[in-house]
């Protein structure tokens, strides 16, 4: 059997070209575009990387853009202070705070992350927005388990009664994936670090979902034949060879469709924060119509 390859790029076109409309209705209806601010504390090479990639992508759909960086150093009020700034800013419908955190405030996370004001926590992971999502109401939604549900719908997958099975409970994308595809009425099973007879399991799955952190965890004798796979992993494995979760060229030969890796999930992420941003200046401009 030769499985679909679903490309994120070809997702990632559709997701984007649809925010770029939204966004031009917005600027039409309330003279301003959406906006998103980005802190970045401290000079980790490769959140530079990520938060040059959202602004770009800010800038390419017109979305308005402002990167704060701030020092290795910044203490905890520092950063707090900046977020109460964004969250009072007119112009700034989202925020985000790149992870991860230098050493010296990282065992702050939660409370910085938290002060965010759920309305413009474009990230979803606010208590309020990850209490939203499980109670099925409208929220902001992480952005890989949201692009890995949305790629599912574009590519005509059915979730409804599949038995989809996730491998990780990370608040990133295990446990959100988990709400996400309950809301699509999937039968869903979540798999972790304790889980006893994973095969046997994970064999059960038409739909299975892979967010280890383990470079080529999950082979051919784990997967149903036909099954469709999304690997969410990301793993380095020499200076220059990302590698995903899925023994990619072994499980391809037995299922019906499967992300690759990279040019896979990892291409939705920051398409899927833009229509987080638009979505938050929606929600917030409706609340205060
Ligand atoms: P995490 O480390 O927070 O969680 C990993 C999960 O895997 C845990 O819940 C753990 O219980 C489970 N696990 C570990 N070993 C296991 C085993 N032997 N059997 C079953 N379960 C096991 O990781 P995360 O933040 O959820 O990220 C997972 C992967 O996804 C990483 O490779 C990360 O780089 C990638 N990721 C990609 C994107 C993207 O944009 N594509 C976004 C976030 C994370």
């Amino acid at each position: 059997m030769s499985a679909k390859i679903l490309q994120g790029k070809e997702f990632a076109t559709i997701i984007k070209e649809n925010a770029r409309k939204k966004v031009l209705e917005l600027k039409e209806k309330y003279g301003t575009a959406p906006g998103l601010a980005v802190i970045i504390v401290g000079n980790n090479p490769a959140s530079e990387v990520y938060v040059r990639n959202k602004h770009k992508s800010c800038e390419e759909l017109g979305i308005y853009s402002e990167v704060v960086s701030m020092p290795e150093n910044t203490s905890k009020d520092e950063l707090l202070n900046k977020i109460d700034e964004l969250n009072d800013a007119k112009n700034i419908h989202g925020i985000l705070v790149q992870l991860p955190l230098p050493e010296s405030i990282s065992k702050h996370e939660s409370e910085i992350l938290n002060r965010i004001n759920p309305k413009k926590d474009v990230d979803g992971f606010h208590p309020t927005n990850v209490g939203k999502l499980s109670i099925g109401e409208d929220a902001l939604v992480p952005c890989t388990p949201a692009g890995c549900v949305k790629m599912l719908e574009l590519s005509n997958i059915d979730i409804e009664g599949k038995n989809a099975v996730i491998i990780g409970r990370s608040n990133i994308v295990g446990k959100p994936m988990f709400n996400l595809l309950l809301k699509k009425n999937a039968t869903v099973t979540v798999c972790h670090s304790k889980t006893k007879n994973l095969a046997d399991i994970t064999k059960q799955a038409d739909i299975l979902v892979a967010a280890i952190g383990k470079p080529k965890f999950v082979t051919a004798d784990m997967v149903k034949e036909g099954a469709v796979i999304i690997d969410v992993g990301i793993n380095r494995i020499a200076p220059k060879k990302l590698v995903g979760d899925v023994d990619f060229d072994e499980v391809k030969e037995k299922v019906g469709a499967i992300t690759p890796v990279p040019g896979g999930v990892g291409l939705l992420t920051v398409a899927m924060l833009m229509e987080n941003v638009v979505k938050a200046m929606e929600m917030q401009m409706k609340s205060e119509d």
